[in-house]
């Protein structure tokens, strides 16, 4: 967004609370890479320009890249500052932070999507003698006490960690409800480069059917290592990782899983196949196919023939409980009366209606499907601000008006 303002010539600041790209450096476990290919992570007039363009960044790689944008667009970004608090006032915004106050006429929240692990309220029934972690205070399989491991979620950060605590030798116990798979690679290219070509990654928020339930959708199950593996359930269960239903319940310290795991295997297998197939449909019309692997299809998930529906968390065979239940955004600074009863912000494609001035960015399918991944911000992005610069242009006129209405 700084790099855009700048742009329209819009005198802007960027407040950040640690270094540039903070949540990568504190708010991910040791072993993550980006699921996202390099050539994939692009940024307003930047772009991974080292040797390996299909591989994966880690944490380290991934923060060089960010810190280098903003050195290269020579963004005035002020770190260490927290927002602690924003009001609406006469034609604008006071924002407080930790390093004084600042007034705004137009304000973006880019705080993010995933400021805070959201984590069901049945923790609180997991006996004391069980360690729980979030996804923010794992960090790697050293870190765990003896025993067995439960993975709950099984989106793209459950499946990563129940694959990496597994390997490290411990038991692990993965919840899957709703999930999306997806092959790492199809017909020789990597999933996303489909996702992003055939146009499924750029379909816009006011044209999808039912936004809230997209906004919703867990991430998909992928991982990005140097051999471009899948890391679906059946490379899991393969390996001995025992899946069971989504937790539903903590009972007098027994864990309570749903039954129907077969419906959510098939249904998850149903819509990969759907987009497979919209993929081979727009191959042929775009007349790629030539260019591409024969038409292949994965293996249904496997169901296993009996699944545990209880599991005692009394009995020391899981020492450690890892809630990979997905994340929230945090707006408790934020004192204007656009959220939801649940926290969640009130928005038209990123414009806060309600809030005149105010827009947000980096949200789950904001304005389109790719919003919430680095590749989405530029479009995004570009949008917004264009909204923006109309809006202070309005702004001005209407003022410049008033001016010389009280004049005359
Ligand atoms: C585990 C995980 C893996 C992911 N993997 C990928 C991937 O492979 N590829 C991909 O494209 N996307 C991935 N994403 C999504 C990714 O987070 C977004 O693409 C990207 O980080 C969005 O950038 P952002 O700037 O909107 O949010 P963030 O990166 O979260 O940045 C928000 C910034 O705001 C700061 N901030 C928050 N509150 C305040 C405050 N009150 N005052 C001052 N500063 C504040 C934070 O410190 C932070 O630096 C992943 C997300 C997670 C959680």
């Amino acid at each position: 967004m700084s790099r855009v303002l700048t742009e329209h010539s819009i005198d802007h600041v960027v407040l950040e609370r640690g270094e540039v790209g903070n949540s990568w450096r504190q708010e991910r476990w040791d072993s993550l890479r980006l699921l996202t290919p390099n050539w994939l992570n692009r940024l307003p007039g930047y772009a991974y320009a080292g040797s390996d363009p299909d591989g994966f960044m880690n944490m380290t790689q991934l923060v060089d890249f960010i810190t280098g944008y903003a050195a290269d667009i020579a963004a005035p970004v002020r770190t260490h500052t927290t927002v602690t608090g924003v009001r609406p006032i006469e034609g604008g915004y006071q924002v407080a932070t930790d390093r004084g106050e600042i007034h705004c006429r137009s304000l973006v929240l880019a705080t993010g999507a995933n400021n805070i692990p959201r984590v069901p309220d049945l923790h609180r029934a997991v006996p004391q003698a069980v360690q729980c972690l979030t996804t923010f205070s794992y960090r790697n399989p050293e870190q765990l006490p003896p025993g067995g491991v439960l993975v709950v979620g099984a989106a793209a950060t459950g499946v990563q960690l129940a694959d990496e605590i597994h390997r490290s030798g411990r038991p692990v116990t993965l919840c899957v409800g709703e999930h999306v798979r997806l092959p790492r690679s199809y017909r020789g290219r990597d999933i996303l480069w489909w996702m992003e070509k055939s146009g499924v990654w750029n379909q816009r928020y006011d044209q999808i059917d039912d936004l809230e339930r997209a906004r919703r959708l867990p991430s998909p199950q992928l991982v990005g290592t140097p051999g471009h593996c899948n890391l679906d359930l059946n490379t899991l269960s393969g390996a001995g990782v025992e899946i069971v239903g989504k937790l539903a319940a903590i009972r007098d310290g027994r864990a309570l899983f749903s039954g129907g795991l077969a419906n959510q295997f098939a249904l998850a297998d149903l819509k990969m196949e759907r987009l497979l197939d919209s993929f081979d449909a727009w191959a042929r019309d775009t007349r790629v196919d030539a260019e591409l692997g024969p038409v292949e299809r994965l293996a249904p998930t496997h169901v296993p023939a009996s699944t545990r529906l209880s599991l005692d968390l009394r009995s020391g065979e899981i020492g450690t409980i890892v809630w990979a239940t997905g994340y929230r955004p945090d707006y408790r600074w934020l004192e204007v009366p656009v959220l939801t009863h649940k926290g969640e912000l009130r928005h038209d494609g990123g414009v806060v209606t309600e809030a005149p001035g105010m827009y947000a960015l980096g949200l789950p399918v904001l304005r389109r499907r790719k919003s919430t991944f680095i590749n989405g911000a530029e479009a995004d992005a570009r949008e917004l601000a264009k909204h923006l610069a109309a809006y202070l242009a309005d702004r001005g006129r209407r003022m410049d008006a008033s001016v010389a209405g009280a004049k005359a």
